[in-house]
């Protein structure tokens, strides 16, 4: 008889806790947060591995795709979903570069994802430890294992640096067409202040 081709412990089948192949894999959900920053969106991204191998990735596109829930997270899971035909994902690490928020969180825990990897926190919506954690409620009946801080610089520097240029590229715009500012703008920008990332903004 064949064997089968899912291992049956879940704990064989998860990623190696390993520090070297988790920068690995957050350096290609940088990969993909660059992807977004090339199409206007905030500058996010995620992996999913299974196996030491990658399955499925995804980058923050909701302007893109007129998609409220089309976060990094959001957009690899329904890829990993769809290719392994299935809509629970055991045995899978998520990679992403900035700490999931609420709707995220549970999305991952829905999917039974193993373990999730992000890089660099968010205050103003994080929801694996920073305004809440959904990943340590006792009263919800999945816990991934969880991991912050990962690549944590590169993943800040990435959304500020976004949010640096795209200020800069509004002044410019408006230097360009009007003489004068808006009188009660007050200079700030609130298109953004839901998106994720927003916080870096600053
Ligand atoms: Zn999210």
């Amino acid at each position: 008889m064949p064997e089968p081709l899912e291992p049956a412990s879940p704990a064989a089948s998860a990623a190696p806790a390993d520090a070297q192949a988790d920068r690995a894999f957050m350096r290609l959900a940088l990969d993909q947060a660059h992807n977004a920053w090339l199409l206007g969106e905030v500058p996010v991204g995620a992996v999913i591995v299974r196996d030491g191998k990658v399955l499925a990735t995804g980058y923050n596109r909701p302007i893109g795709d007129s998609d409220p829930t089309a976060h990094a997270e959001i957009v690899a899971l329904r890829q990993a979903a769809s290719l392994l035909g299935n809509y629970r994902l055991p045995g899978c690490t998520l990679y992403v570069t900035l700490e999931p928020c609420a709707m995220c969180a549970m999305a991952l825990m829905h999917a039974r994802v193993q373990r999730v990897v992000f890089g660099t926190r968010d205050p103003k919506t994080g929801a694996a430890g920073s305004v809440l954690n959904l990943f340590e409620e006792p009263r919800l009946n999945h816990h991934a294992e969880l991991l912050g801080g990962v690549e944590a610089e590169a993943c800040a520097s990435l959304l500020q640096d976004f949010f640096r240029s795209r200020r800069a590229a509004t002044r410019a715009a408006q230097a360009a067409s009007e003489p004068a500012p808006a009188p009660h703008s007050g200079g700030i920008d609130v298109d953004h202040l839901d998106e994720p990332g927003a916080e870096f903004d600053t």
